[in-house]
């Protein structure tokens, strides 16, 4: 792995320049979508997606944390997302669950302290089980069990607050905000609305976050499932809802009202695909484009929504354009477009006439 810089770490202690006075003072920006760009570059395997990269190529962990970090994300969240004991159960491997966890919470705090003017936050993660079932009680001492352990490594680690995402039934969020809270650390609370527009356990997702609200989660919202166009109106009725700050993490991809998550796209165009639908490996012709994603950061900036960022799909390109549309220069906005150079496109006064005057023929 890469020596760490050189410069003492910036140390912060909780509350202390925080998630909350963060959120008070503007947006803070989140960059998920960990698994679904490492399964891209070939560093884990769709279908179980476990994160086996923290352990077999954590230097690619860690670049892609610097690359959000670069991109501006104001948050480092270690990459334990499905790394949880159902899935490593899976795949046959749940001796790797604590050396995993433990890993992937290093690498984000490393991350972070590469970068000290900024000094993000490190945020641990749960997610859902895949375990919980409504019909059976035993369940639920199950599934707080499974989040006591990690959110325990991930109070260890000293991160700054824990994120609970893409859960699909109340009951379960309330489980997991339950165990966040005995941390004593803040709790965003993320919720994954599919197809019926309502939480598997048949409540609104307006009134879950009220009620995740009351139990003192921090941050309520909506993460992954839903593209930009199909999360924005359930938005609106969580913002009306609650009074802490909203998150929305949506998929960088064009989901409609008739397929309103990325699970349900259709690509009957391509003659090639292994499945009928095109989750999760053809999702391609349906990426949102940065100019989207930035449109998306502002319109929900301007709706109320303050913790904003991507999920499954999402790339660094993403994360910078939803952060210069809220107004930041971010380190790698040095790389920002500028097509006024490009040979043909530009409009550069050095630029050779002939190229330009062939622009239409491009
Ligand atoms: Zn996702």
């Amino acid at each position: 792995m890469k020596a760490l810089v050189k410069e003492s770490p910036v140390t912060k202690t909780n509350g202390d320049n925080g998630l909350l006075e963060r959120l008070e003072a503007g947006a803070v920006i989140c960059a998920e979508g960990y698994l679904f760009e490492l399964e891209r570059r070939g560093y884990l395997q769709a279908g179980a997606f476990v994160p086996e990269a923290v352990l077999d190529h954590p230097e690619i962990v860690s670049q892609m944390h610097r690359e959000f970090l670069r991109a501006g994300s104001d948050v480092v969240e270690a990459f334990t997302y499905y790394g949880h004991r159902e899935k490593l159960r899976l795949i046959g491997k749940e001796d790797k669950l604590e050396p995993l966890q433990k890993n992937a919470l290093a690498l984000a705090r490393a991350a972070a302290d590469e970068f000290p003017d900024a000094a993000p936050l490190v945020a641990g993660n749960i997610c859902n089980t895949n375990i919980y079932d409504p019909a059976d009680a035993d369940t639920e001492r199950e599934v707080r069990e499974m989040f006591d352990e990690q959110v325990a490594w991930a109070a260890e680690a000293g991160v700054d607050y824990v994120i609970a995402e893409t859960i699909e039934f109340h009951r379960e969020a309330e489980i997991a905000l339950e165990a966040i809270r005995a941390t004593g650390l803040p709790a965003v609370v993320t919720l994954a609305v599919h197809k019926p527009g309502v939480l598997r356990d048949d409540v609104a997702p307006a009134e879950s976050c009220r009620r995740l609200e009351q139990a003192g989660a921090a941050v309520v919202g909506l993460n992954c499932a839903r593209g930009p166009a199909t999360m924005t109106g359930l938005l609106a009725e969580i913002r009306k809802a609650v009074a802490c700050p909203v998150a929305a993490l949506p998929v960088p991809y064009r989901t409609t009202e008739d397929t309103p998550t990325f699970q349900s796209l259709e690509d009957p165009g391509c003659a090639h695909l292994p499945s009928e639908g095109a989750f999760p490996t053809a999702l391609d012709p349906f990426v949102c484009n940065r100019y989207e994603m930035a449109a998306f950061a502002r319109e929900a900036f301007d709706a109320g929504v303050r913790y904003l960022g991507v999920c499954c799909g999402g790339a660094p390109h993403h994360v910078r354009a939803m952060a210069e549309a809220l107004g930041r220069r971010v380190p790698a906005s040095r790389y920002s477009p500028d097509i006024s150079k490009h040979y043909a496109l530009g409009s550069d006064a050095s630029l050779k006439q002939v190229n330009r005057d062939y622009v239409d023929e491009l």
